[in-house]
């Protein structure tokens, strides 16, 4: 068929002509039809304009509430620092004192805007609690300033709950595995899992470290993350090329 084209081409210029009409019609109604397609998806598409354009447009032409608004939002841009300051005074963003009732009153009543106590006060409002929250400082200017900000289970933690027969101990472990499962559950854009290497100077490390992270694995149960696992010292030094080298011995791999 292919090889006939060329051939009818040069014999019959009437066959020609029709076939170049054909194709010059086809490619027009190809292109038509991507070109609705396309405005149906997107009106803007066609016409050339940013969506921010095309908004700042809209904003000053409110169109009717019944209208679908396919229009992306406008851009965020967040407070200025003047401009927090003023609304973490009870004021307004431009600084200016609210009228707020002298006898106003709170169910609850949080001091210190640590970790804690924001986490109280967010859990408190969004369970419909009326709460006020005072800080002699900043948001997170004491302790939680100097978190590494892991969400653990706390190996270390279970350590001292073997050494020292302390069940208290155990029970925060075995709690924090519990929260730790739930942080990655509820809010998985905040929290993920994360390889921690112990590397290891010391024969009898291995074996100390090794068991120490299974019985934390085992304490996780379903909650679990990964396996913790020995390295051989090449595939630490492999992993972390700048480990001190003398004396390694090889490296534990956890999970938090
Ligand atoms: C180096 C380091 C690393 C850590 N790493 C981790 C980690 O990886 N994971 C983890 O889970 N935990 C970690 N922790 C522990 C964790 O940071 C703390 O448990 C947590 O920050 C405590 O929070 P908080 O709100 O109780 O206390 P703070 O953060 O100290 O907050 C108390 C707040 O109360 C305010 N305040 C005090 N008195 C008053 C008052 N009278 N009136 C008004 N305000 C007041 C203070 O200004 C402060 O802002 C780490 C701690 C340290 C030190």
């Amino acid at each position: 068929m292919w090889r006939r084209i060329p051939t009818l081409m040069h014999r019959r210029p009437v066959v020609s002509a029709t076939l170049a009409a054909s194709a010059a019609l086809g490619t027009g109604y190809l292109l038509y039809s991507q070109r609705e397609a396309l405005r149906a998806r997107n009106p803007f598409a066609l016409l050339g304009a940013t969506p921010r354009a095309v908004h700042a447009d809209a904003e000053a032409k409110p169109e009717s509430p019944n209208a679908v608004n396919d229009r992306p939002l406008p851009f965020w841009s967040p407070p200025s620092r003047r401009e927090m300051l003023n609304m973490l005074q009870g004021k307004t963003k431009e600084g200016q004192a609210l009228a707020r009732p002298e006898d106003e009153e709170f169910d609850l009543l949080v001091i210190g805007g640590g970790a804690t106590g924001t986490g109280v006060a967010l859990d408190a409002a969004t369970r419909g609690l009326r709460v006020a929250l005072v800080e002699r400082d900043d948001f997170s200017a004491g302790t939680s300033s100097r978190s590494t900000k892991l969400v653990h289970g706390g190996v270390r933690y279970l350590e001292k709950a073997v050494w020292e027969l302390d069940i208290g101990q155990y029970y925060l472990v075995k709690e924090a595995l519990h929260e730790r499962k739930t942080f990655l559950d509820i809010a998985p854009y905040l929290s993920q899992h994360l390889p921690i290497m112990i590397p290891v100077y010391k024969w009898w490390q291995l074996p100390y470290f090794w068991a120490g992270c299974k019985a934390y694995d085992m304490l996780a149960g379903s909650q679990g993350l990964e396996s913790s696992y020995l390295l051989t010292r090449g595939k630490a030094i492999d992993a972390f090329p700048m480990l001190k080298k003398d004396q390694l011995k090889g490296a534990l791999v956890y999970y938090d």
